[in-house]
């Protein structure tokens, strides 16, 4: 989409601190990090959010949880531990509506999720 702030992300458009990117995912680090590691992961493609996913493939979305995984891993936080968070809507604080996953960690985070 042309005005989405992650697709201009995906395609170069605007800079970021990448972590990871191959043809279908992308992963930066939140230029706002609410935690000591704070990772996004994102398709390429555009999707608003968890509420419209129909057309995407079941191997994008196992890749993304996949490469968060392994996000987390390069991190160096999987032993600690990490929280893998998509905002959805209003009543979650969804502020960018493309499809997008926060990867928390890096210190102990709150037994709270709300
Ligand atoms: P959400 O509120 O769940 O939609 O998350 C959107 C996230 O995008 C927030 O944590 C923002 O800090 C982050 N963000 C916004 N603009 C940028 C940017 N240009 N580069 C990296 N992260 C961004």
């Amino acid at each position: 989409m042309s005005d989405c702030l992650f697709c201009k992300i995906a395609r170069g458009e605007i800079p970021c601190d990448k972590v990871y990117e191959d043809n279908d995912i992308l992963a930066f680090r939140d230029i706002h990090p609410q935690t000591a590691c704070h990772v996004l992961i994102i398709p390429k493609d555009h999707f608003p959010g968890l509420k419209e996913l129909e057309s995407a493939s079941d191997a994008l979305l196992a890749g993304l949880l996949r490469k968060a995984a392994a996000v987390a891993k390069s991190a160096g936080i999987d032993g600690s531990g990490y929280r893998l968070v998509s905002n959805c809507g209003r009543d979650a604080c969804q502020s960018v509506q493309h499809l997008h996953f926060h990867l928390l960690g890096g210190q102990q985070l709150s037994d709270r999720m709300s």
